[in-house]
């Protein structure tokens, strides 16, 4: 006889096919199997969802009902904790179960046939099964300091989930470290999960992950899962720990879906970074995820940062105010002298009129030069100037396609959009009036490039009179950001280069402000920071202030020079509060004015919310369609009680309109009450559904809905 299993495949987001589908299978197959269906002319990847039942469930005609085309031997079934995690995930983030299941799944799962797969699982049994050789596990010892001892002792004391605020430089990896490695010497069989916010971070945590646990656990002991690794290759570490052989997954955070049998411990590094939170499909917050699994799976859950997100600084406040974070702190840098940069705001209302580097700021550089010490200035924009512009004419290098400007990018020559990738050559002459004389407007990494290559020419570097240079070598310039790391490799050669001290001035783009360990760094300037102080953004502040502390947090890390170590700002607002924390690098005091604005306002963490986006060709539609949604939602079942405690806000175009001829509007959800704004939205779903067959959804594109959305 047959059986009749419950089978989540990979459905279209907005099909309505939230839940699993029906099939037949001779064979009772637990939940969490992984089996191949057939659905229409295909045959897809599935995951047994629930218990087999022994009939049909009444409303499926048992005649039309397909067998499963067979089970994926060799594969563990997937844990009733990971099922949960995925259904929670779902329903949270208003997405299918069958999307989340299989996007967390490696891809590989889904695209090579059976053949393909039981030869790629065999050749893995093969290499999992050779023998380890006796090792004694004894506990790595470096010696922890003070602050790092107190910091693992309240760790071991509590349930957590705890929040360590430590400095930039105090030690935080160690800690990690430390935790993971008690774990497993502990329990032989346990499983942790760190996650790093990007790729390119990656590679500097995993040498420090295999250095410490590889020669105690095998070279398998730690493995990777990020984007950046080919699909074989992100297979082979998914089995491994789903095998239970991987102890530790290092990973970005696709990393928190990993399958895990003995998770006791997940690690979530720069617990602020906004590259937590995916922004397509089922936008998940995986620090927040994290959070959910750890209490789901009885894993111990350790967020860490020098900033931490504002929700996670809230959430650890005293118990006694509500708090349900642990907060662990260690204020000091580690090393004698280590203090932290001393941060310099060069007034740019007494310096001259359109100076790009000041001159206080550049005689700084020069004096770094002087000493053989490197210097790190950055910029939040990349190309050679936002905007071309005709001063005749008032034409602008708008971007036909997106409501933006087109970038000029001078090493090629090229007018380039950043949001719909629409290049043109540059015009010779104003493409509207025929004046040859355009000019770019403002600056970015490129150009600033240029000008630092221009204010420090005529500077040598010391002691490099050479038959090549009779007159002593030029001041070294890199730049890196997008445009100069396109090439796979190239940001690390990039990197080494700066490690190695052939660079004497960095510019670049946030990407040099995270994580990397800059050595010999001991000056980081910040040329033009002042925009994102008064953006409609209510989080840019937050970022910004973040970015800078990590940024000055690059300085000084050789704990010999760090004496010496400056961060420079210049802005226009020297005396605002946000610059007035940073020179005292007082994250408290600034969390606490920003808290104080949020509350006010009623903002996040104070209150919850989501976004829907709709796009479509004309803005009417998009908008037309969120209106109508919006006005619909009063006639739920049970509306007066499901919109209590909720604010539905009037559709308006999003603040990036219009991208690659695509219209964009947007609404926001809001509520004080978590619970209700999930209640609503859970509701609210059928009623988007519907609308969208309404007439007022004809000529819309698509819409998705993003709970607790990073930008606004
Ligand atoms: P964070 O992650 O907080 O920025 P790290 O863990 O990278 O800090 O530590 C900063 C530096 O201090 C690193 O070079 C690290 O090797 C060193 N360090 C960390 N803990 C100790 C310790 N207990 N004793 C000596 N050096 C340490
Ligand atoms: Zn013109
Ligand atoms: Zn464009």
């Amino acid at each position: 006889m047959s059986h009749s299993l419950p089978v989540l495949v990979h459905t279209p987001a907005h099909s309505q096919v939230a839940g699993p589908l029906t099939y037949l299978s001779e064979q009772v197959l637990p939940a969490g199997t992984l089996v191949r269906v057939p659905l229409g002319q295909r045959e897809l990847l599935g995951v047994v969802w629930d218990a087999p039942a022994d009939a049909a469930p009444d409303h499926l005609d048992p005649e039309k009902l397909r067998p499963i085309a067979g089970r994926l031997d060799g594969i563990a079934p997937l844990t009733p904790a990971w099922r949960q995690l995925v259904s929670f995930a779902a329903n949270y983030y208003q997405r299918s179960a069958g999307e989340v299941a299989l996007a967390a799944l490696p891809p590989q799962l889904r695209d090579l046939n059976t053949l393909q797969l039981a030869r790629r699982l065999k050749r893995h049994a093969n290499a999992a099964g050779a023998d380890l050789p006796e090792r004694s596990i004894a506990i790595y010892s470096v010696a922890l300091t003070v602050e790092q001892t107190g910091a693992i002792a309240q760790f071991n004391q509590q349930p957590g989930p705890f929040l360590l605020f430590g400095a930039t430089g105090s030690g935080k990896t160690e800690v990690y470290l430390h935790s993971v490695q008690q774990l497993l010497a502990s329990d032989p069989s346990a499983q942790a999960i760190v996650m790093v916010p990007e790729i390119n971070l990656t590679p500097q945590l995993e040498a420090r992950f295999m250095a410490r646990f590889n020669p105690l656990y095998g070279d398998n002991a730690v493995v990777s899962l990020h984007s950046g690794m080919t699909p074989a290759q992100r297979l082979k570490s998914w089995l491994a720990a789903h095998g239970g052989g991987a102890r530790i997954v290092l990973g970005t955070r696709m990393a928190v879906f990993a399958s895990l049998p003995n998770l006791k411990l997940i690690i979530v590094d720069e617990e602020h970074d906004p590259s937590y939170k995916q922004q397509e499909g089922a936008r998940y917050s995986a620090r927040d995820l994290a959070v959910y699994r750890g209490r789901l799976e009885g894993a111990k859950v350790l967020l860490g940062s020098a900033t931490p997100s504002l929700e996670s600084w809230h959430h650890s406040r005293p118990a006694s105010q509500g708090g349900r974070y642990v907060r662990l702190e260690m204020p000091s840098r580690i090393g004698a002298n280590a203090a932290l940069p001393l941060v310099r705001r060069v007034d740019m209302n007494h310096q001259p009129k359109k100076c790009v580097i000041s001159p206080p700021l550049l005689d700084a550089i020069v004096q770094r030069v002087a000493r053989g010490e490197q210097s790190m200035v950055f910029l939040n924009r990349r190309g050679y100037a936002p905007v071309l512009h005709c001063a005749d004419c008032d034409w602008k290098s708008e971007c036909p396609h997106c409501s933006a400007y087109r970038v000029f990018h001078k090493i090629d020559r090229t007018l380039r959009c950043h949001h719909c990738g629409f290049t043109e050559r540059v015009p010779r002459a104003c493409p509207a009036c025929g004046n040859p004389d355009i000019a770019p407007l403002g600056r970015g990494t490129e150009r600033l490039e240029e000008h630092l290559a221009e204010l420090l020419a005529g500077v040598r570097r010391p002691n490099s009179v050479s038959e090549l240079w009779p007159e002593g070598e030029p001041v070294r310039i890199a730049r890196i950001d997008a445009d100069s790391t396109k090439l796979k490799g190239e940001l690390e050669s990039q990197l080494a280069r700066v490690h190695s001290g052939e660079v004497d001035v960095l510019v670049g783009t946030q990407m040099i402000a995270k994580g990397h360990d800059f050595r010999r760094i001991t000056l980081v300037a910040a040329v033009n920071p002042d925009n994102a102080l008064f953006s409609s953004d209510f989080r840019a502040p937050e970022r910004l202030f973040s970015l800078l502390m990590q940024a000055a947090g690059r300085a000084g890390r050789d704990a010999d020079i760090s004496g010496q170590s400056e961060m420079w700002v210049q802005t226009f607002h020297p005396k605002h509060p946000l610059f007035e924390a940073l020179k005292r690098h007082d994250y408290p005091a600034f969390a606490a004015e920003q808290l104080k604005e949020r509350e006010q306002a009623a903002m996040p963490p104070f209150s919850f919310q989501a976004l829907v986006r709709a796009e479509a060709r004309t803005q009417e539609v998009a908008q037309g369609f969120l209106t109508a949604a919006s006005a619909a939602a009063s006639t739920l079942p049970d509306a007066e009680h499901l919109l209590v405690h909720i604010t539905l806000y009037p559709a308006v175009p999003m603040s990036m309109q219009r991208v690659a001829n695509v219209e964009r509007a947007q609404m926001l959800v809001e509520s004080p009450s978590r619970a209700a704004l999930q209640r609503f939205l859970t509701a609210w779903q059928a009623v988007l559904h519907a609308t969208r067959q309404q007439p007022e959804g004809k000529g819309l594109m698509r819409w998705a809905v993003d709970v607790d959305p990073l930008a606004i």
